[in-house]
């Protein structure tokens, strides 16, 4: 026998049954985003390398480790996409969107890839929905972002969910910090893990992310950067928590919060769910202000956020029922087969659900299969050609095919 193939490892499929409830956050989402006037983007599955490079940083995990790149057969370095804010930031300088009326607000579904090490709310495939306002550098559009994904979390329904904001300051007010911090990591440098001390140069604020013992010990009297924010800085910070306050959206202040990008600057923040194990964030971001002019667009400050779709489908970790169809027909024997594609296709053209057996199954198995598609109602078409309707409940009655879309549709 041919040897059988499985999924790739960190990959999955959506099985039918599996649909429906991803369906829902999307449509959730969908509707969120448009009620808030956040349109939709689409940009491709892979990038140039160099965008991942320049826009998420090479000091990252991402970058370091996680992408999924190849070389295409013109010789070009093409990555598949780990995340979605560079290749949209691209887009906006591609197409000049800093001469539309800003801020620019985009919204976005689809799959990214990293090669991450795969457990439960990890994989190498998943997928994110997000948001991002370009072009203002207003609290209010950290605000109204951060409120989207908070409508969203209680609008589905998600248990245990807890907002953390921080802050990360401006890139400049940051500089003098990280001296500090550096110096207060170089200091205890044995106590560290080796990737955290290999990361004290070049990026020595992930040592608060660390999940190593020693290095949580170093942190817990690390400096704060909350703390050492410029005033300017620190008055945008208020204006955010003060804003987030009138929208009603709760949160904490989480002085250690930091993200696994290097684009942020100021606001950043992170949803994370009590219900899940080790990956316990469902979604988070911030604002990114250098990103665009790093990108080789004109200076403009951005802000958004990206949640994972299989994260909040664990945390909700319900199934949603599928919906029966509207109408089963099943037919008395071959005679009536044209008929009933026919009735099909028609009542099809009406907006009903409709389907019928494929199979050669005998009535009683076709009645058996109108009943595993949960059909409301059975049509039957006799050795006569005559039909007889029947609901759920109740008796069968005769019906004139022609009155079948005003009957199922008043249903
Ligand atoms: P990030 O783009 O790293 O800021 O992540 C944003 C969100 O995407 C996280 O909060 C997760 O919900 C989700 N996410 C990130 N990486 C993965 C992954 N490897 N597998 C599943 N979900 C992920």
């Amino acid at each position: 026998m041919a040897e059988k193939f499985k999924v790739p490892r960190g990959t999955f499929d959506v099985l039918p049954q599996q649909s429906a409830e991803r369906e829902r956050v999307l449509a959730a989402a969908r509707e969120i985003f448009g009620r808030a006037g956040y349109r939709n983007i689409q940009t491709p599955s892979f990038e140039d390398t160099a965008l991942f490079e320049r826009g998420v940083g090479k000091s990252t995990d991402i970058v370091r480790k996680e992408m999924f790149t190849f070389e295409d057969k013109g010789g070009r370095s093409l990555t598949l996409r780990p995340e979605g804010t560079a290749p949209i930031c691209r887009s906006y300088v591609e197409h000049g969107m800093h001469k539309l009326p800003q801020p620019v607000k985009l919204s976005y579904a689809g799959p990214f890839f990293r090669h991450e090490r795969p457990q439960a709310g990890r994989y190498r495939q998943f997928h994110q929905i997000g948001a991002e306002a370009i072009g203002s550098d207003s609290p209010l559009a950290d605000v109204e972002v951060i409120s989207l994904l908070s409508d969203l979390v209680e609008e589905l329904g998600v248990p245990g969910v807890e907002l953390r904001l921080g802050s990360l300051g401006s890139l400049e007010a940051r500089t003098a910090y990280l001296d500090e911090l550096k110096s207060h990591l170089r200091s205890r440098s044995d106590d560290l893990s080796e990737d955290v001390r290999d990361r004290i140069e070049i990026n020595p604020l992930r040592a608060f992310d660390s999940d190593d013992e020693g290095t949580q010990g170093v942190m817990k009297d690390a400096p704060h950067l909350l703390d050492h924010l410029s005033t300017e800085d620190s008055e945008h910070f208020a204006e955010v928590r003060e804003l987030l306050g009138a929208a009603s959206v709760e949160y904490v202040i989480d002085p250690t919060l930091v993200r696994g990008l290097d684009y942020y600057t100021r606001t950043i923040f992170s949803f994370v769910c009590s219900h899940l194990g080790a990956q316990s964030e469902i979604g988070g971001g911030g604002r990114y202000d250098g990103l665009i002019s790093q990108l080789g667009g004109p200076d403009t400050p951005a802000v958004g956020w990206a949640a994972g779709i299989e994260r909040i489908l664990l945390a909700l970790d319900e199934e949603v029922e599928i919906p029966g169809i509207d109408l089963f027909i099943a037919v008395a024997g071959p005679d009536q087969r044209a008929k009933a594609v026919a009735l099909a296709a028609e009542l099809r053209h009406h907006g009903l659900a409709v389907e019928m057996d494929l199979a050669g199954r005998s009535m009683k198995g076709q009645l058996k299969q109108a009943h595993r598609t949960a059909a409301t109602h059975t049509l039957t078409l006799d050795e006569a050609g005559a039909a007889h309707l029947k609901g759920v409940e109740g008796e069968a009655r005769d019906v004139e095919p022609a009155e079948l879309p005003e009957l199922l549709l008043r249903n």
